[in-house]
């Protein structure tokens, strides 16, 4: 069977959600605030982003420091080679940044396309939303929308995440493999989903 797989970053492919070691790392008070509103979805990822920025003191040489303490999971380099070995796609959506995932994926040596926002740095961080989807009006990056110009006709779309800002694409996925946030989302809302630790999980569940 052809398959289009749809792979959250941060979280999903990283050990560590690198935008909440960000925040943890480099923002000053407030920023809980911000971010329970974009839990419950009541801002958007531009505005929380930016909101959150305003309160961060730290430069690109922090953030990369920060983001070689980052780790990937243990089963990603297998799962990609499945991927690649059956021919099946394999796109990275991510509602973090395109910096972090640059870095991380060099680091390891993956050679992957990936959507993000982009981390625009001058003086100070701002996000720029260059996939966001008016219909949606909240993801910075729409993974849904992305997912829909994405699949190859004719394939069953996998998505592989962990997140709230998974929750929009859930439900548009042929088959779903989750944990954390997203697969609490699934069963309140009764989207079919494996659970998963890893992607050394995802494996089996695939063979
Ligand atoms: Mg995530
Ligand atoms: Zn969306």
């Amino acid at each position: 069977m052809k398959r289009t797989f749809f792979v959250d970053f941060d979280g999903t492919i990283t050990k560590r959600d690198t935008s909440e070691a960000m925040v943890a790392a480099f923002a000053g008070e407030g920023w809980q605030q911000i971010n329970e509103l974009w839990e419950k979805r009541e801002i958007s990822t531009e505005e929380c982003a930016n909101r959150t920025f305003k309160l961060f003191r730290a430069t690109l040489d922090d953030l990369r420091n920060l983001l070689d303490t980052i780790e990937i999971d243990e089963g990603f380099g297998s799962f990609v080679n499945y991927c690649k070995k059956n021919s099946h796609p394999v796109y990275i959506l991510s509602d973090g940044y395109d910096f972090c995932i640059e870095y991380i994926l060099k680091k390891y040596g993956f050679k992957l396309p990936y959507f993000a926002n982009k981390l625009v740095y001058e003086k100070e961080f701002r996000i720029s939303c260059t996939y966001y989807n008016q219909e949606c009006g909240l993801c910075g990056t729409c993974k849904r929308s992305l997912m829909e110009r994405l699949t190859v006709p004719g394939s069953q779309t996998v998505y592989v995440g962990d997140g709230i800002s998974d929750t929009c694409p859930a439900g548009y996925s042929n088959l779903v493999f989750a944990k954390g946030k997203l697969l609490e989302y699934c069963l309140a809302e009764g989207i079919p989903a494996l659970p998963i630790a890893s992607f050394v999980d995802v494996l089996e569940k695939l063979s």
